[in-house]
């Protein structure tokens, strides 16, 4: 099988060293790419920094690049090619995969958008007695090099989070995508390089397992900044590993919504069964934490059951499809061995909690969950909720917040006393009210507290992150 070349300094690169990319459902092989070693990410880093220098790109050029991907994102081919990828290398459903390269091309647009208008502010100097005579501004700076690291969930659209503010802040970027998802990843950045007039210098690609190929691109002296997103103990480990490079982080989570009687349910209940499930539930704002009013819990939980027991399971390349494998049986079996364990510390199974014979974990909802069970305390990512009824709001907001996580939570209620009260308790970085916490908008600031993150994605947002205030003072 032929190795998928990385891209360094525009030449296709091969190693000598493989690794073989699996599709989850099927256990069949999609392709092999690069192990990149040292020394790739050494010429690939290189390369960028010297972009900075050598090859600037105004800002028109970068916001043209930027509108040209998002053109050829609705190209019919390059569609629906990326979308197959998609489903294929993480199993996730093509209509999903589809959805989600829609959005890679709004994050091109609002990135394109973000690139035109970002300026810097006139300084009012003249207001202290020492600024007195002088005009002073700001610019905004590119940061430097920034090494994109990403996981494998959304190949695409969290790529295409990183590379295109960076492209519009004026970053060169080195991209190290999921080791087990980089076909997608590595098919947008070729898109880039090769049909949208992104100079050689200013994108690189490098494949590999994370503790050689993405520790060499963090240690690595001549990058400015790293944009990761991924597991908590991961993220966190590169904040330790880079204490003076600018790291951001965008991690796990295990959303909470509260459902309240006044609030429309029976839609809860759809939203929920949907949003717990999509991607198998690998989505970090995936629905997991469900607190509902005792006075209709009953009544939601069937509601919620029924919604998940009509779920269509199975390959990821049907259209029927929506919910499929998980990206690899050893995540499978953990999930399984977490329903089981809360089983034996008091929930009930309403649904699912099986292993289906194509190796589909089933969506599994559980009842009676506590806050000391894995499914609870810990981000399960996998098709799984888990209700707890309470019978005070406060509670509810006890319990959400009791986590050390912090990225989206929801509430549906009709109240605007108990909607007002959501926004301001809820100590997460969004509140979503009347829809599930796994609602997102490209453009929005997205991003978590605590062990969440420390950063905002989100074109313009990500763009500030990735540029440095310049003062400039002229007396
Ligand atoms: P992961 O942390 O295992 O891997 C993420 C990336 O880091 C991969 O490219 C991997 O190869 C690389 N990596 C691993 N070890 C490394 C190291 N020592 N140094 C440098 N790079 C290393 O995460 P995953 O399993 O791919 O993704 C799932 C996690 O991502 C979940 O926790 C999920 O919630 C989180 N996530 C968060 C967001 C968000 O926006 N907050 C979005 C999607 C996924």
């Amino acid at each position: 099988m032929s190795q998928h070349p990385v891209r360094i300094d525009g030449q296709a690169v091969h190693t000598d060293d493989s690794m073989v990319i699996t599709a989850p459902y099927d256990g069949r092989t999609l392709g092999e790419v690069p192990a990149c070693g040292r020394d790739h990410v050494d010429r690939a880093v290189r390369g960028a920094r010297a972009a900075l220098t050598e090859a600037p790109l105004p800002q028109w050029r970068r916001a043209e690049i930027l509108d040209r991907a998002a053109e050829l994102l609705a190209d019919d081919d390059v569609f629906e090619d990326l979308a197959r990828t998609i489903a294929l290398e993480a199993a996730k459903p093509i209509t999903t995969a589809r959805a989600e390269v829609s959005r890679c091309l709004s994050t091109f647009r609002f990135s394109a958008a973000a690139c035109r208008t970002m300026a810097g502010e006139v300084l009012p100097l003249d207001a202290s007695r020492a600024g007195e005579g002088r005009l002073g501004f700001t610019l905004r700076v590119p940061v430097g090099v920034v090494a994109a690291i990403t996981p494998f969930n959304f190949p695409v659209n969290l790529v295409a989070h990183k590379l295109a503010p960076a492209i519009a802040a004026g970053c060169p970027v080195v991209l190290k995508p999921a080791h087990q998802t980089p076909l997608s990843g590595l098919k947008l950045a070729e898109l880039l390089l090769d049909r949208c007039g992104l100079p050689h210098g200013w994108l690189h690609t490098v494949t590999g397992d994370g503790p050689t190929t993405g520790a060499a691109l963090v240690e690595h002296d001549d990058v400015a900044m790293v944009t990761f997103t991924g597991s908590p103990e991961v993220g966190w480990a590169i904040r330790a590993a880079a204490p003076r490079k600018k790291v951001s982080l965008e991690l796990g989570n295990n959303s909470p919504i509260i459902v309240e009687p006044d609030g429309d349910w029976q839609s809860a209940a759809a939203k929920i069964a949907a949003a717990g499930t999509t991607h198998a539930g690998q989505s970090c704002i995936s629905v997991q934490r469900v607190y509902v009013h005792s006075s209709i819990a009953d009544a939601f939980t069937d509601e919620l059951t029924r919604a998940v027991d009509a779920l269509v399971l199975g390959d990821p390349l049907d259209d029927r499809t929506q919910v499929s494998a998980l990206i690899d049986t050893d995540n499978r079996d953990r999930v399984a061995a977490w329903i089981d364990d809360a089983v034996g510390q008091g929930a009930s199974i309403a649904t699912g909690g099986t292993i289906r014979d194509d190796g589909v974990l089933a969506p599994t909802v559980l009842t009676d969950v506590t806050a000391d069970m894995a499914v609870c305390s810990q981000e399960v990512f996998g098709p799984l909720v888990g209700v707890r009824r309470y019978d005070h709001l406060d509670d509810a907001f006890a319990w959400a917040n009791d986590t050390r996580y912090g990225l989206h939570a929801g509430i549906f209620t009709a109240d605007l006393g108990a909607t007002r009260r959501a926004i301001e308790v809820l100590d997460f970085g969004g509140v979503i009210v009347n829809d599930v916490p796994t609602w997102r908008a490209d453009q929005m600031p997205y991003g978590g507290v605590r062990d969440s993150g420390n950063t905002r994605e989100g074109p313009a947002y990500a763009i500030a992150e990735m540029t440095e205030v310049r003062s400039a003072v002229i007396a």
